[in-house]
């Protein structure tokens, strides 16, 4: 495995929870042990885990998420912290530390704010801590749908990469990777292994939202075009098992690759 990568692994809503929102302990398992892995082979690794909504509705309100901000506000706090909660037992057993970060928009676009979080990773990573991020989904103030002003967390992952000049950027979802077409709708459709240019055909393709998050293969694209502006890897990828980002790591063909050239 190449050693020293900086990676941003992005788990979204519908890969950490089940049955309405309870808590998908295996795959949380999974994920622990496989980045663990990944950071005791000397890369960093930064997890971007939606969730807090999802599993603070499991738990306030039978799984059926609030509609108004205040409600969505008081699932995130409670989602939170349980969400953290287990990761932290999780990474304990295999002796990784992690950390909270919550962002908001104006963390990473105030000057002096941006430069401390930028501190803040830097200090963490070098101490192989794993930070946990999320968007702080209860400070925000204007509509939760903008989630704390990232829109997404896929975009969230995007800045945070941005942020900490990561190489990589993993979406780990319900889906294999990027299709020619809808594979919902569609069952000849094909997944495409390697993007060097995204075009609007592949957001055509694409429509269509989580039934729990807030993402989807639109807000993933967005942010792999992003990273390709920049000459960052972004990789689609199944999050039903979590050491694939082993074999991806060795080189071998997972998901979809999004890489210039
Ligand atoms: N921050 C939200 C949560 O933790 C999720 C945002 C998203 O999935 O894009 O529930």
């Amino acid at each position: 495995m190449e050693k020293g990568k900086r990676i941003v692994v992005k788990i979204g809503t519908s890969s950490l929870t089940a049955n309405g929102g309870s808590i998908n302990l295996r795959r949380i398992d999974e994920l622990a042990k496989v980045l663990s892995g990944v950071r005791n082979t000397g890369n960093s690794v930064v997890l971007v885990s939606s969730g807090a909504v999802g599993v603070g509705s499991a738990m306030l309100w039978n799984g059926v998420r609030p509609t108004e901000l205040d409600g969505l506000q008081a699932a995130a706090a409670v989602g939170q912290i349980r969400l953290m909660h287990i990761y932290d037992k999780l990474f304990a057993e295999f002796g990784v530390p992690v950390a909270q970060v919550l962002l908001t928009r104006n963390n990473v676009e105030n000057e002096v704010q941006r430069r401390n979080c930028l501190n803040a990773f830097e200090r963490l990573l070098s101490m192989g801590v794993i930070p946990i991020v999320n968007a702080n989904d209860v400070v925000n103030t204007d509509e939760i749908k903008e989630l704390a002003g990232f829109r997404d967390n896929d975009n969230l992952s995007a800045v945070v990469a941005e942020l900490i000049s990561a190489d990589m950027l993993i979406f780990l979802t319900d889906a294999d990777g990027l299709f020619d077409s809808n594979p919902h709708s569609n069952p000849d459709a094909k997944l495409i292994p390697r993007v060097t240019e995204i075009t609007p055909e592949m957001y055509e393709s694409c429509e269509g939202k989580s039934a729990l998050g807030t993402g989807g293969m639109t807000s993933k694209l967005r942010a792999a075009e992003r990273m390709l502006a920049q000459g960052r890897e972004t990789v689609i990828m199944n999050s039903e098992d979590p050491a694939l980002i082993y074999e991806l790591l060795e080189g071998k063909q997972v998901g979809t690759v999004f890489a210039a050239g």
